[in-house]
């Protein structure tokens, strides 16, 4: 039997089960982890991964997760990893409510 490898050949053991809803599970995992260096390739890349990002019906359990993990590399719940710092930063930052 030969498995197909997708973009969430990435994502860490065991699957968390939101994967089988992703919205990018037959994209190009290139679009989602962009070789770095090549600035405007990689921006066309992100582009074309935020729009799958933005109909995915996960999309906040996707960025919910790569926050609490620290996902360090590409493209997730329509994060790029800089704004993903940013965003954690943020979190860490607000008060914690009861
Ligand atoms: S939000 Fe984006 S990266 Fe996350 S599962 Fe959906 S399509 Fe994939």
């Amino acid at each position: 039997m030969t498995l197909k490898r997708t973009r969430h050949d990435h994502a860490p053991r065991p699957p968390l089960r939101w994967l089988t809803r992703a919205a990018c599970q037959d994209a190009d995992p290139g679009l989602f982890f962009p070789i770095t260096g090549e600035t405007a390739q990689q921006g066309q890349a992100d582009d074309q991964a935020r729009r799958i990002c933005q109909a995915c019906p996960v999309q906040p359990a996707c960025l919910d997760w790569a926050l609490r993990t620290g996902e360090p590399d590409g493209l997730w719940g329509g994060t790029t990893p800089a704004e993903r710092r940013r965003l954690r930063a943020r979190r860490q930052q607000a008060p914690a409510t009861a």
